[in-house]
């Protein structure tokens, strides 16, 4: 968000004791509390418009609850920078191969496990973050899952 754009919203925030948010897709509203900056649930986007664009001096801002956020990232090809990684503790590289293959998969209706793709050594590496008994349960079930297929 810009500088002067954060400016205007935080005396907007000043002004008021409550600020009804409204999903631009689906309706969906929700009154915040006027110091959540978060705005639990909901997601403000921004699009300036620059010289040569057919929206030249435009300004776009919108708001997304989650659901219809994720109906859209499910329509991207190409997995999005940090989605579904853990930034204090990244199980998978952000837009790496593995986090494409994890991204297509959920897309596909799979459900997201950062685990899938790595390999027995890697899952052990693992034990400095995870309880033993964790990284021992997901490598039984995946030899299990191994002797299904066979
Ligand atoms: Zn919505």
């Amino acid at each position: 968000m810009r500088k002067e754009n954060v400016i205007k919203r935080m005396k907007e925030v000043e002004e008021t004791e409550s600020v009804e948010i409204t999903c631009n897709r689906c309706g969906k509203t929700k009154t915040a509390d006027k110091l959540d900056f978060v705005r639990d649930g909901f997601h403000e986007f921004l699009a300036t418009f620059g010289y040569g664009s057919s929206f030249d001096l435009e300004y776009w801002s919108f708001d997304l609850c989650e659901n219809c956020l994720v109906d859209i990232v499910k329509t991207f090809k190409y997995v999005p920078k940090g989605f579904r990684i853990d930034q204090q503790y990244p199980l998978v590289k952000d837009e790496s191969k593995e986090h494409q293959a994890l991204f297509d998969d959920w897309k596909n209706g799979k459900e997201w496990d950062e685990f899938r793709y790595k390999s027995e050594e890697e899952l052990n590496d693992l034990r400095c973050l995870f309880d033993d008994g964790y990284i021992d349960e997901v490598i039984a079930k995946r030899k299990e899952g191994e002797m299904l297929i066979d």
